[in-house]
């Protein structure tokens, strides 16, 4: 059985860019992904400043320069009643005064390319992690099937990076406290044309709420509903869909008709949860795997990321001295808990306070607190802060071999 350093189920942000971080140390690392790519639809397409920031320490700006990616300048929302602005990007230090949307293939495609300079990085594409391998209660590697072989992977240690329903984690006997969601989401697009606005903007109105994020020559378009109601919306006649959706973006008429069936609106169930212990003795659980974030802020790509370059900041040195123990692992945990609590609090007050009360039917308005930080430029910067940056935003201090 082949032997690593460690061992990543899953090739989202968290696994991609742990893998980097620990083959750019000189460790050998094994990340499996089940997909044979990273082809996927709507999915998070966020690259926020402080991840940008990242990028730039690993030395791949100019790389990230090349794809085609929109910036975000600010984040509004619209209403019969008024129209905020919340978020500031330019306000933010640093030379990544915006938030990049890239599709998030691309941003994968440029981490493992990046990694795969290393001799130590293997990346097992449509290699589906099924289990642990444990000895004495200790995590000691994976099992996962390639070709329709079961296989096992031996690591000093293994990670879930699986997503927010992975597989490792539960069967590494960790459970998340489920924190509730009260909202569900429909994802689709439609064409984006001159004369359009541009940047991304919520519009609210009696009941119903859109996000609209321009993507170019479309439109990626969010629209919150109340938790499990798709089902009843799905069995009658998308005509109210298309209704809703020029009653709450009136440009767009005319183009509503192009969401021709629910075959093309993505349901994306929101989940907000986080585990308790992020570890056990050989295992450690980063990204979704570790807490499942609301779409609120689309900030779950950057706390995966952050979650991925303190693992490595944290147990590179460990590892390549062979002396990993627990207490490394908790004190990754130690580190990411806290943002991930704010994060998840701010989410939380935000579905208590705005779309709850707004799904409800109350008059489309921010609440008074959200209204008086859009009214300063001081409070646009602390908003375009808390979502670009983050709380706690981490740097690349892992070590660094030739490639
Ligand atoms: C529709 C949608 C829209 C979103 N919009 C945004 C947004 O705008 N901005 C934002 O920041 N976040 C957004 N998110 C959330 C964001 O995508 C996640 O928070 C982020 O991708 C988490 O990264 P991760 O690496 O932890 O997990 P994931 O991205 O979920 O990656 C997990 C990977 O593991 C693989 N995998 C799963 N199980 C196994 C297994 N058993 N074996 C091997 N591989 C496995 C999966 O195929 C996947 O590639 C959105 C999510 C969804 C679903």
């Amino acid at each position: 059985m082949e032997t690593v350093d460690c061992a990543i189920a899953g090739c989202g942000p968290a696994g991609a860019m742990l893998g980097l971080l620990l083959a750019r140390a000189g460790l050998r690392v094994n990340v499996y992904e089940k997909h044979a790519d990273f082809l996927r639809d709507f999915r998070g397409d966020t690259v926020h400043p402080s991840t940008l920031q990242v990028l730039d320490e690993l030395g791949l700006a100019a790389d990230f320069a090349q794809l085609p990616f929109r910036r975000v300048d600010s984040v509004g929302m619209q209403s019969h009643l008024g129209e905020w602005q919340f978020a500031d990007f330019s306000r933010l230090p640093g030379r990544y005064p915006y938030i990049a949307l890239v599709p998030q293939w691309d941003f994968l495609k440029l981490v493992t390319n990046a990694a795969r300079k290393y001799a130590g990085f293997q990346l097992h594409l449509q290699a589906e992690v099924k289990g642990l391998l444990i000895e004495d209660q200790r995590v000691v590697g994976l099992k996962f099937v390639k070709d329709g072989t079961e296989r096992g992977v031996r690591a000093s240690l293994s990670v879930a990076a699986d997503g927010r329903s992975s597989i490792v984690r539960q069967q590494g006997g960790l459970v998340p406290l489920d924190l509730g969601a009260p909202i569900d989401v429909l994802w689709f697009r439609l064409p984006r044309i001159d004369g359009d606005p541009n940047n991304v903007a919520a519009r609210l109105g009696e009941g119903a709420m859109l996000v609209l994020i321009d993507r170019g020559d479309y439109w990626q378009i969010a629209y919150v509903i109340a938790k499990d109601g798709f089902e009843p919306m799905r069995a009658g006649d998308i005509a109210e869909l298309q209704r809703q959706v020029v009653k709450l973006a009136p440009f767009l008429a005319g183009r509503e008709q192009q969401i021709r069936n629910w075959d093309e609106v993505h349901l994306l169930r929101v989940q907000l949860d986080r585990l308790q212990a992020w570890h056990r003795p050989g295992l450690l659980c980063i990204g979704d795997a570790a807490h499942a974030m609301s779409p609120v802020g689309g900030v779950g790509i950057n706390l995966a990321v952050q979650d991925a370059v303190a693992a490595a900041n944290r147990l590179a040195g460990p590892l390549l001295e062979h002396r990993l123990d627990d207490r490394d692992l908790a004190a990754v945990q130690r580190r990411r808990e806290l943002p991930t609590r704010l994060t998840q609090a701010a989410q939380r007050a935000v579905h208590r306070k705005l779309l709850e009360p707004m799904l409800a039917g109350a008059p489309p308005v921010p609440p008074l607190a959200l209204r008086m930080m859009a009214a300063s430029a001081w409070g646009r910067g602390l908003a375009a802060r808390m979502v670009g940056l983050g709380v706690r935003p981490e740097h690349v201090r892992s070590p660094q071999i030739a490639e």
